[in-house]
């Protein structure tokens, strides 16, 4: 499928059911996925081991950890590792869909978007009319966390911008932004695969985490180089990091509006869907201020000729 909607103002769901299946990052486990229509706005997930249960609707009160992955607590199972599926269902303009899963982690694949953006393209997509977007503050958004932030502001369309800085020689400081479509997207972020850091790599396995993880579904970063080159793109780490706030900003839905994030991660994406949906949140996100900024501090306020002169001594 190349004709992929031009923008995120129509509701789509998928035409029909499409499956895949794959080793999950953390456990190591083989896990299925069913992608199948919904005739409701919004991601829905089941289980196929237990179609009995009432699906659940997915939203950023769920999220139960964003250590590695974003993580999420449904009912009396747990479902990791969404983000890249979100990402491709929400990028490629699917705002209605179910999650029929089996295992409790998503499969990661080669570790991007893409063979989920190829499942879609299978299926195919239908039209449920017109969509409405998650309203915003009138002011910008801003949660911060360490040295990292993430910003919304309002605006007609969507824009995504992101920044990474890592001593790392072989990443440092990447900068990547675009105005989002569903063309762009399949072509510039889907590719971008997952990475990492050998010296994390025997950490993580010895805490019991990325047992799935290989050469061949995440990119290895070790100091000046990469393990297993060659890259998608040279600036492929922060696409990933578009591809993530992306899949996180799935959970509320793809606001009208420009968002940044400067050192971004699992945790501050999802707080920041949790203060667009205007939920409470514990957990992973406590501590983590989440506030419209006050006026005084908008830009429209602060320009030179306002700002007093500075004192001499
Ligand atoms: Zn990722």
């Amino acid at each position: 499928m190349t004709n992929w909607p031009s923008n995120y103002d129509t509701a789509w769901t998928l035409a029909s059911a499409i499956e895949r299946s794959g080793v999950g990052l953390h456990s190591g486990q083989i896990n299925r996925v069913r992608l199948q229509p919904s005739e409701r706005s919004g991601y829905w997930v089941g289980w196929l081991d237990a179609p009995a249960l009432p699906l659940i609707r997915l939203g950023p009160q769920l999220v139960a950890d964003t250590k590695l992955c974003t993580a999420l607590a449904l009912g009396q199972r747990r479902l990791a590792t969404v983000e890249h599926l979100l990402g491709a269902l929400a990028g490629c303009g699917v705002s209605q869909a179910e999650l029929w899963v089996e295992g409790e982690e998503v499969p990661l694949l080669d570790g991007s978007a893409l063979p989920w953006v190829e499942a879609i393209g299978e299926s195919g997509l239908r039209n449920c009319g017109v969509r409405p977007a998650p309203a915003l503050p009138a002011d910008p958004l801003l949660i911060h966390q360490g040295s990292g932030f993430v910003l919304a502001q309002p605006a007609n369309s969507l824009r995504l911008s992101a920044a990474v800085d890592y001593p790392q020689p072989a990443i440092g400081q990447q900068f990547f932004s675009l105005e989002l479509t569903p063309g762009l997207f399949v072509e510039a972020i889907a590719p971008a695969r997952t990475f990492g850091f050998r010296e994390q790599v025997d950490q993580l396995l010895a805490a019991g985490l990325i047992q799935g993880g290989a050469l061949d579904n995440a990119l290895v970063c070790d100091g000046d180089h990469w393990l297993n080159p060659p890259l998608r793109f040279a600036d492929e780490p922060v696409r990933h990091k578009l591809l993530d706030l992306l899949g996180d900003l799935a959970l509320v839905g793809l606001p009208r509006a420009h968002v940044f994030a400067y050192r971004g991660s699992h945790g501050l994406h999802t707080a920041l869907a949790a203060a667009i949906a205007t939920v409470q949140v514990d957990g992973p996100h406590a501590g983590m201020a989440a506030a419209p900024l006050p006026r005084t501090l908008s830009t429209a306020n602060v320009t030179t000729s306002t700002l007093p002169s500075p004192a001499r001594p």
